[in-house]
């Protein structure tokens, strides 16, 4: 059983910690905000006052945080007051430039490290099911690899520094842009007097079948715990979806390659998010699509 430092006890931090303790391991943890704090104590895990505190007996380091500026500021804190040989565990979602930044100041440490950033959000972060997808050396994976195993089913080395971050953003660039597809085909089947259950039985079972069609259909009382028949409660915000396609974005542009598709969907998650949509399910984004008027 291993000493964990777990910093991030947001919504996706907190179960995960509490699923790490749960299976025997010894957590302490930290976060800046006090409502998470008081959330974390009221869930019965051990809190530190402050990141260096929270990790200083620490063998692992994870981090659950909202951006890569915040995985950097942490890692700075961190990286000080850990005891020798520890490996940090980065889970957050982030862009590939500073999870390699990221490795390299672990690495300037000598702390083994990995970015592991996870799907199946909330319910799967609760339920100990969710995807990890790794990067870094084999070593660190597979030291990592039993601890991962108590917060998550399916777990994946995509290869070295930064290749869990790409395997997350290309993903999630295509899960956006084929939200969007599914959307743009069931606002034409509407306007071309098709009723969406025809279109819905011939698509998810031909070449137009696709895990947003199946899973989230945008249209309601299609697919049972669609979050469309939910009102479009998340399920997955379009504010958490918006940031995956800038991520992508932002990826390509270093890569210069143009991602067109990449680049439209961020548009269009930009202006739903920015017109009171942000906190909405992403399949939300049909509404959009519906009512977008043509140029020509
Ligand atoms: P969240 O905002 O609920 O939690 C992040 C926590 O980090 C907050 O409680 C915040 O106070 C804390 N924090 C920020 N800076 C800190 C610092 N310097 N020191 C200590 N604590 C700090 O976010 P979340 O939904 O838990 O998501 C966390 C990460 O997981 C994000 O990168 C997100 O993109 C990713 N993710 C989220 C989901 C989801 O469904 N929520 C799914 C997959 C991946």
């Amino acid at each position: 059983m291993a000493r964990i430092g777990f910093i991030g006890l947001g919504n996706m931090g907190l179960p995960m910690a509490t699923n790490l303790a749960k299976a025997g391991h010894t957590v302490t943890g930290f976060d800046t905000a006090p409502a998470a704090r008081a959330a974390a104590a009221r869930a019965g895990l051990p809190l530190a006052p402050d990141t260096a505190r929270a990790v200083r007996e620490a063998e692992i380091v994870l981090t659950m945080l909202p951006a890569g500026a915040d995985v950097l500021d942490v890692y700075g804190e961190a990286l000080g007051a850990v005891p020798a040989g520890a490996l940090f565990i980065d889970c957050s979602t982030i862009d590939v430039t500073t999870a390699r930044t990221a490795h390299e100041r672990a690495r300037a440490s000598a702390m083994a490290s990995l970015d592991a950033p996870v799907s199946g959000g909330v319910v799967g972060a609760r339920a100990a099911t969710l995807t990890f997808m790794a990067g870094g050396e084999p070593a660190a994976f597979a030291r990592a690899e039993p601890l991962l195993a108590a917060m998550g089913r399916r777990i994946v080395h995509c290869g070295g520094p930064g290749a869990g971050q790409a395997a997350k953003i290309c993903n999630n660039l295509i899960l956006g842009v084929s939200m969007i597809a599914v959307s743009e085909a069931f606002a034409l089947a509407e306007k071309l007097g098709l009723a969406a259950d025809s279109l819905f039985a011939v698509a998810s079972a031909s070449s137009g079948q696709c895990w947003s069609l199946t899973n989230y259909c945008p249209v309601p009382g299609l697919v049972p715990a669609s979050p469309a028949n939910n009102d479009y409660k998340p399920g997955f915000a379009a504010r958490l979806m918006l940031k995956d396609l800038r991520l992508a974005e932002t990826a390509a542009a270093e890569a210069r390659l143009a991602l067109p598709l990449a680049r439209n969907a961020a548009a269009l998650f930009s202006a739903f998010a920015a017109s009171g949509h942000a906190e909405e399910d992403f399949s939300a984004i049909i509404k959009a699509v519906r009512t977008l008027p043509r140029a020509d």
